[in-house]
């Protein structure tokens, strides 16, 4: 079975409430049984409509994650003022946002940044913080390739769980589509050798991401995920876009080549809206977040000291997410907005950083969060 609602620390947030109520407050997957896998492994992909009928009233079954490499806020502002981006600007009149959130206090690198937004983890160990917190790992190359994160990361733990653990546990079908080949330390993670054993309920198989691809060319990447998307909707996937971040390095960050790169990014993050706004099986029961793992300036982003690497923006859209709020404003009881400081992660009120992306993703979806994780991913009551 899947969990109900009132097990999840800490209660329903204001703004879902209200599309709670209305489906008797249980869990948008309540009652539903876990997604059908065929066994044995490998498992076929299977659309949750085709065996589970929808829920009348239920919020989100699908949640996608989509990762801008390099997009710092500011820039993202500027093209939002000149009316560059139409896709940032629909997620903006129909969602929640902010442009002053936050990368990991100590590192503005790409991949432990994302780490952070599937484990719900710190990157770094600071003072005062227990020492299971941090996920620890530091390195931003390719991977050798026997080195997974729970290996090359912490070593106060053998294993550090995501929300691909999570969904997947609990018999959601499940996906990354990334565009750096360094991502491979992801699937590598959470293969059938390196993935734990399932820890809830009926046994859906160590390997915890259903699909993964890996395509340097986002156009290609972008056309692969959405037509997957139309076809079977992974119940829970992260699409990485790359071009910002590599068009910063070249011709530096703000520069004309980089504000094509992340006018790119909208254009295929509009092919995702359209996909989710017009298929029938996506149709008011997707969510999307969006987020960055760091912005940048000149041609780097490796300072986590200066504010145009580590202001980021968090974008949250979808069924039951009030349209054009400020996150902080319906987030107030659990964040605060943080000016232009840096809090650290032991900070009695958090800004909204990338890392809340696992536990959100997993609280929209009415699971658990991952186990361990620090991060709290959630909109408190105000
Ligand atoms: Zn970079």
């Amino acid at each position: 079975m899947m969990p109900h609602r009132s097990m999840l620390q800490p209660p329903v947030p204001l703004l879902l409430l209200v599309t709670l109520l209305a489906v008797g407050c249980r869990s948008p997957l309540s009652g539903q049984s876990a997604v059908p896998r065929a066994e044995p492994d490998p498992r076929p992909v299977v659309h949750s409509g085709e065996s589970n009928p929808p829920i009348v009233g239920v919020p989100v079954q699908h949640v996608v994650v989509i990762s801008v490499d390099g997009l710092g806020s500011s820039f993202l502002a500027k093209l939002l003022k000149a009316g560059m981006v139409p896709s940032f600007a629909r997620l903006q009149k129909e969602g929640a946002w902010t442009h002053n959130a936050r990368t990991n206090h100590g590192t503005t690198v790409t991949l432990p940044n994302h780490i952070s937004m599937v484990t719900g983890r710190p990157a770094l160990a600071v003072e005062g913080m227990a020492a299971a917190t941090n996920h620890g790992y530091t390195s931003n190359v390719v991977p050798g390739p026997m080195e997974t994160f729970h290996r090359g990361g912490n070593p106060e733990l053998t294993y550090l769980p995501t929300l691909f653990d999570v969904a997947h546990d609990w018999g959601l079908v499940t996906g990354m589509f990334a565009s750096k080949p360094k991502f491979v330390l992801f699937s590598r993670s959470l293969d059938g050798d390196s993935g734990a054993q399932d820890a809830t309920g009926r046994n859906d198989g160590r390997a915890k991401l259903d699909q993964f691809v890996i395509n340097e060319d986002t156009q290609k990447l972008v056309g692969a995920f959405v037509e997957i998307l139309a076809r079977t909707p992974p119940h829970l996937s992260f699409l990485h876009l790359r071009d910002p971040d590599t068009a910063g390095h070249v011709s530096g960050w703000g520069g004309a080549g980089y504000m094509d790169a992340v006018r790119r990014a909208d254009t295929q993050i509009g092919m995702v809206l359209e996909v989710v706004t017009h298929n029938p099986a996506l149709k008011g029961r997707t969510a999307i977040i969006v987020t960055s793992d760091h912005g940048g300036t000149g041609q780097s982003h490796g300072e986590p000291g200066i504010a145009e690497h580590y202001t980021i923006s968090f974008h949250v859209w979808g069924p039951g997410i009030p349209a054009g709020a400020d996150l902080y404003d319906v987030a107030a009881g659990s964040y605060a907005n943080p000016g232009i400081t840096r809090p650290l992660p032991t900070a009695a009120k958090q800004p909204i950083r990338n890392g809340d992306v696992a536990n959100f993703a997993l609280y929209l979806l009415g699971l658990p969060p991952v186990p361990g994780s620090s991060i709290k991913g959630h909109l408190d009551q105000r």
